[in-house]
């Protein structure tokens, strides 16, 4: 008798529903397991490694008090489990279903070996029940979003069990200090100190962002006013569910918080096409994409001009303020990802997947299905997403949305520069020392970039 409780992006308590579950069910082992080879290229990126080791203590914390302290294991995660289930004798593994590929793949093979019961809990409505009359899962945004609402809202939040009972003599597990997820030398995340990962701190961000739901639609496109609720690493490791989102901004904003909710929707929706397409993080969406010429990161020009991007160093403030946010902090701007991705992909015609992959290690938010659909949205290549031509101007977008503030924030070497020249400080009468000069001119890039997309068109 008894479960076994499987952690993996769903680290709370609080309207977990395999929690729920395994608390009626007898003794249970909780558990957690680091697995770097299930998701292959995907396994979790350093940014991440921070936060997660941070969030796994408040978790253990949190299981400690309810009395079934957190096993933590390292390996494969399917043999890790069988493998449990047969120390232990305990048949029966509770955990709330995943979408990524990896961990489908993983749950297929653990289910031949144990009794693996899976528990709807990672978005506001199952991906497979968001379908047109026809039964088909939705490619575009809009129609999505209105069959979404049509089931809305979501579950009412259930409470954490009052307790769980451990097993007798639970496995001895590994130490989190031995897993060395903080980095060392040199430390860069020091700047992560604007973030506290776990449950509570979960909790603290939905609170201090709740008066400012109903004016989202107004502050959520401007870097320079904290108008977004920061959510998103909590949602990603799952410290928080989307029903309880779902249901305080409801209560607190009511008609007004239907912005917000559209904007967390596409969350679900991300996780719609992840299910659909599995290889949305490796492949275009639009096959005309695969014989693009895109610039080798490889090669010298190449090369420089990523390693630019990557370090904030373009020329272009907005998108210097950005990519060093990112760096600093684990997080950029929604807006501010759009205008950087675009710049990467269209004025420097280099791969979208590089700057997913360059997200996927620096971001604490990093999720395969938002990020990859995201990056193929600005790239024009995905399913669902604007097209390649519509190419964004930087410095139009930075003024367009009061970045100036931001921009003083982020490159401290601008920050004497007045709102008129900040967004292109090569106007100023003396310009800053230091600050390198564009990499690309926005007229020329933009020629460069259709060239390239009449190319492909034409397939030369
Ligand atoms: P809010 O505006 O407060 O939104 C609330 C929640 O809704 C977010 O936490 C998020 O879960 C969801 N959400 C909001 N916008 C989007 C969106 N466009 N797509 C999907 N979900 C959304 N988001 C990630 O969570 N992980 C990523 O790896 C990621 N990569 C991105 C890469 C690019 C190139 C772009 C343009 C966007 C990416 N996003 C990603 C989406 C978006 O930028 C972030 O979700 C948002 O900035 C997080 O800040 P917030 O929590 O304050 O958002």
């Amino acid at each position: 008798a008894g479960s076994i409780l499987w952690f993996r992006q769903d680290l709370r308590l609080f309207d977990q529903p395999a929690v729920r579950a395994v608390a009626a069910d007898g003794p249970v082992l909780p558990v957690y397991v680091l697995d770097d080879e299930t998701p292959g290229d995907w396994r979790i990126g350093a940014a991440q490694r921070w936060w997660l080791h941070h969030s796994l203590k408040g978790l253990s914390a949190a299981l400690e008090d309810k009395g079934a302290p957190l096993l933590l294991l390292r390996g494969k995660c399917d043999e890790v489990l069988a493998e449990l289930a047969r120390e232990t004798g305990i048949r029966r593994v509770h955990a709330v279903q995943h979408h990524e590929p990896w961990w489908r793949r993983a749950e297929a093979r653990l289910a031949k070996s144990v009794e693996l019961v899976l528990h709807h809990g990672a978005t506001l409505a199952p991906p497979e029940q968001v379908t047109s009359r026809t039964g088909a899962s939705y490619r575009v945004f809009t129609p999505f979003w209105r069959a979404l609402l049509d089931q809305m809202p979501p579950h009412k939040p259930e409470a954490a069990p009052q307790s769980l009972k451990p097993l007798p003599k639970p496995p001895r597990g590994e130490a989190l200090a031995d897993w060395k997820l903080l980095p060392r030398r040199p430390d860069w995340a020091k700047g992560f100190d604007v973030w506290t990962p776990g449950e509570e701190g979960a909790k603290a961000a939905l609170r201090h962002f709740l008066p400012e739901v109903a004016d989202y639609d107004a502050t959520r496109n401007l870097p320079s006013v904290e108008g977004t609720s920061r959510l998103s690493p909590h949602l990603h490791f799952g410290e928080i569910s989307p029903a309880t989102v779902w249901h305080m901004a409801s209560k607190q904003a009511h008609a007004r918080a239907g912005p917000f909710l559209r904007e967390l929707a596409w969350r679900d929706f991300a996780l719609g096409q992840v299910q659909q397409f599995p290889r949305l993080g490796e492949e275009n969406g639009r096959e005309q994409f695969d014989g693009f010429s895109w610039r080798s990161i490889n090669a010298r020009s190449g090369k420089a001009d990523f390693e630019a991007w990557t370090r904030g160093r373009t020329g272009y403030p907005i998108i210097d303020a950005g990519m060093r946010q990112l760096w600093a902090t684990g997080w950029m701007h929604n807006r501010v990802r759009m205008i950087a991705a675009s710049f990467l992909i269209k004025h420097l015609l280099i791969d979208w997947q590089h700057g997913a992959r360059w997200f996927w290690g620096t971001l604490v938010d990093a999720d395969y299905g938002n990020n990859s659909m995201n990056w193929q949205w600005v790239a024009g290549t995905g399913v669902d997403s604007a097209p390649f031509y519509r190419i964004m101007a930087p410095l139009s977008q930075s003024a367009k949305f009061n970045a100036a503030d931001y921009i003083r924030e982020w490159v401290p070497e601008l920050s004497d520069l007045d709102d008129a020249h900040i967004h292109e400080p090569w106007t100023a009468p003396s310009p800053p020392a230091g600050y390198p000069e564009p990499l690309i001119g926005h007229a020329e890039a933009r020629a460069r970039a259709l060239a390239a997309l009449d190319a492909v068109k034409s397939g030369k």
